[in-house]
């Protein structure tokens, strides 16, 4: 009998894969062209819509009756300025369905190709991308699909992930991101780029590349002491306190500089031991964080030996709708090491507020 989630786990790398591969081709062409403005500014591009629609069609295809929660919706679309782009998505989306992946033979059995060889129109492609409307919550099944994280990342040519996530009744049990820019091996930063990372519940942690099926476990590293470790932390000062990092970095001793990174790389990056804590502190009281930004990443952080909270150390509650409202907050680190994190962080903000 095959593992639990061995389909879900298939179909979500192939789609995964596929998205990532549309990404990467996008992101030469995009640098430098702005993207399409949403209304609150952030920079989105034919790279979102078309990896959103690639993923939903798969896992609508294979999984009918789960629901998606989905970052973006085709509203910003429909306007004339953004017909170019709308042909864009629709030409690249439908190229892709018919280009083949390197799987492995289980993976092959749920091929997007045999099920999805024939091209989609327009309307039908506009339809697949707002099926990522649901709203989530404590019952069923949701993917939550971030179709690119880090889009500021994605623009300026670095690190970015497409990350999917499956939830079943309010807890992550599967997590599958790519990350087109990342090397397969940290100690070669110059070699292969293009890394896939797996987990699932009770499963371990794994990463793959690209180009090649085969999947190898992945660890958090095991800290020798707390000092040796290192912080990596969101490029954008707006997305995360860098000031009072710096201040817990010092109250636990550390003294590495912090890695600045865009997007769940982040938690991929630690997954593997390249850095080893990820603090991801409010900027703002109002800003909750979005399901789709933390769901696969923070089970591959725990299927790698990590334990993964908000701020206060209290567990991510993915359960409470498309935004983590009862949460403030991110802090990954080893199991070993999370609560002293936890610790110096309540020191550092109290400080803060004196
Ligand atoms: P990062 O690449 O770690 O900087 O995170 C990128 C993500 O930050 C985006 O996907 C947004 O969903 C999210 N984001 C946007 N505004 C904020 C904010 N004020 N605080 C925290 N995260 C934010
Ligand atoms: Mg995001």
């Amino acid at each position: 009998m095959s593992q639990p989630y061995a389909q879900e786990q298939s179909v979500a790398i192939s789609a995964v894969l596929k998205a990532s591969l549309v990404a990467r081709k996008v992101q030469d062409q995009l640098i430098g062209s702005g993207g399409v403005q949403k209304k609150d500014k952030s920079p989105v591009t034919v790279g979102d819509y078309t990896s959103q629609a690639l993923i939903s069609s798969l896992l609508f295809s294979h999984f009918p009756t789960d629901q998606i929660v989905g970052e973006e919706d085709s509203t910003e679309l429909h306007t004339p300025e953004n017909a170019p782009t709308k042909s864009n998505i629709v030409r690249l989306a439908n190229e892709a369905l018919s280009e083949s992946l390197p799987l492995s033979s289980e993976e092959s059995l749920w091929s997007p190709v045999k099920s999805q060889a024939t091209s989609k129109s327009e309307k039908e492609w506009l339809e697949i991308i707002d099926r990522g409307n649901s709203k989530g919550g404590p019952e069923g099944r949701h993917w939550a699909l971030d179709p690119i994280d880090g889009t500021k990342g994605f623009l300026r040519g670095g690190q970015y992930a497409v990350c999917l996530g499956l939830l079943e009744k309010g807890k992550v049990v599967l997590g599958v991101m790519g990350c087109p820019n990342l090397p397969v091996d940290p100690k070669n930063p110059e070699g292969e780029k293009g890394a896939l990372f797996v987990a699932v519940k009770g499963q371990g942690a794994f990463q793959r590349s690209f180009t090649s099926p085969e999947l190898t476990r992945i660890n958090m590293n095991q800290l020798p002491s707390l000092s040796s470790a290192s912080f990596c932390e969101s490029v954008e000062a707006g997305h995360s306190d860098h000031g009072t990092n710096a201040r817990i970095a010092s109250l636990l001793g550390i003294t590495k500089p912090s890695v600045r990174m865009d997007s769940q790389a982040k938690y991929c990056s630690i997954a593997r031991g390249d850095g080893d804590i990820y603090l991801r502190l409010p900027v703002s009281d109002t800003y909750e964080e979005k399901i789709w930004d933390h769901s696969s990443g923070s089970l591959l952080v725990e299927e790698a030996g990590g334990i993964v909270s908000d701020m206060n150390g209290k567990p991510l509650d993915f359960s409470v709708g498309r935004t983590l409202k009862e949460n403030k907050g991110v802090v990954a680190a080893h199991k070993d090491v999370h609560a002293k994190v936890i610790e110096a962080v309540r020191q550092a903000v109290e400080e803060s507020k004196k």
